[in-house]
């Protein structure tokens, strides 16, 4: 298995001005959150609710969901780590875009199952190649949608027609991690087709626009018998008090949501505005990032030298291993000092 390059949080000896490499809430977490998973700090020494009833309760009430086709887990990546080990395994194959979420393919190999990676055109899912490979062996199809680092959405036809045409064997798993941010139509975020098939399930994490990456806290919603299925494999006790409390208490502060969606939405148009003014190339983000591309042949120029630019001046953006992202990085929507910052660095290293 390869290892997965996780984004810098520190630079040794350079104090951190701008972690814009986790696409985390640069807003931070709800203060009610924050209380509720102090007070839960209290009961530490008892085992935390089994099933997450209260946390599945307030994703029901919050998403318009029904509760009992919710499963939590310890973070999106556990959810959908554990959907990969219960549908597949040896001689099995798992489908995704080659370029998009880096996850899946160590999800694949971990359950022992073969992964598939599909080309895409132009970082764009291809569908119809995905389609194409698909077979007896398929077991799953997975879609980060909108997608991560590419930043790009694929709309609701084609989501659509993806699924229509997928054996009913095969499992749709939509990964909505970066759902709430969305602004491009039409766009939907895989319940409708959960709700008219049994052949799909639809991820969310509490990691983004919730501001809970720390607590670890991810769901699935779908066919009663896949919420059975990760009920069965599931470790002890997955999610901590802490966590489950926090995770409720987000759910309670819409407010906070919303202030978070309001401050990506305007910061992603203008920091990505700031970086074409500054003749580079910006992926049309529906997430809390933007992937932009520096110039593919000026050496002095390049996202390496650029990346090292940053973060010698306490800015961390993310690079990713992948030869066709060598001449990209990543860039997560932070406070709007932080792009100000970010902005003013990367107009400076141009100017040099
Ligand atoms: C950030 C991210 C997640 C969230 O993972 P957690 O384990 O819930 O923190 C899931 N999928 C994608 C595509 C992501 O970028």
């Amino acid at each position: 298995m390869p290892a997965y390059m996780r984004g810098l949080a520190s630079v040794a000896g350079v104090t951190t001005a701008a972690k814009l490499s986790s696409n985390e809430n640069p807003l931070g977490s709800s203060p009610r959150a924050r209380r509720a998973a102090a007070d839960a700090l209290d009961s530490m020494h008892l085992y935390p609710e089994a099933g997450s009833a209260a946390l599945r309760a307030a994703i029901g009430a919050f998403f318009d969901l029904d509760p009992e086709r919710v499963f939590c887990g310890a973070g999106s990546d556990q959810v959908l780590s554990l959907l990969t080990l219960a549908y597949s395994g040896s001689g099995d194959e798992v489908v995704f875009s080659a370029n998009g979420y880096g996850r899946f393919q160590l999800y694949a190999r971990a359950a022992g199952a073969t992964p598939v990676p599909i080309s895409d055109r132009d970082f764009h899912v291809a569908v119809d190649a995905m389609l194409s490979r698909v077979g007896t062996r398929t077991k799953i199809v997975f879609l980060a949608n909108p997608d991560n680092p590419t930043s790009l959405y694929l709309p609701a036809a084609e989501v659509r027609r993806l699924h229509a045409a997928l054996p009913p064997h095969v499992l749709l798993v939509v990964d909505g991690a970066y759902a709430d941010y969305v602004t491009a139509e039409p766009y939907d975020g895989g319940r409708a087709l959960v709700d008219a098939a049994d052949n799909v399930v639809m991820a969310r994490t509490f990691s983004k626009v919730f501001g809970l990456a720390a607590m670890r806290l991810g769901w699935v919603y779908g066919p009663a018998h896949v919420i059975e299925t990760l009920a069965r494999v599931e470790p002890s006790f997955p999610l901590t008090a802490p966590a489950l409390a926090a995770g409720v208490a987000a759910l309670g502060d819409r407010d906070h949501v919303r202030r978070s969606v309001a401050h990506n939405t305007e910061w992603r148009r203008r920091f990505g505005d700031r970086l074409a003014q500054l003749g580079l190339a910006v992926y049309p983000s529906e997430t809390n990032f933007i992937l932009v591309r520096f110039p593919p042949d000026a050496r002095e120029l390049s996202s390496e030298a650029a990346n090292a630019y940053l973060l010698a001046r306490g800015l961390l953006p993310r690079r990713f291993v992948a030869p066709v992202f060598a001449d990209c990085l990543r860039i997560s929507i932070g406070t709007a000092a932080e792009l100000t910052a970010m902005g003013d660095a990367l107009a400076e290293f141009l100017r040099r």
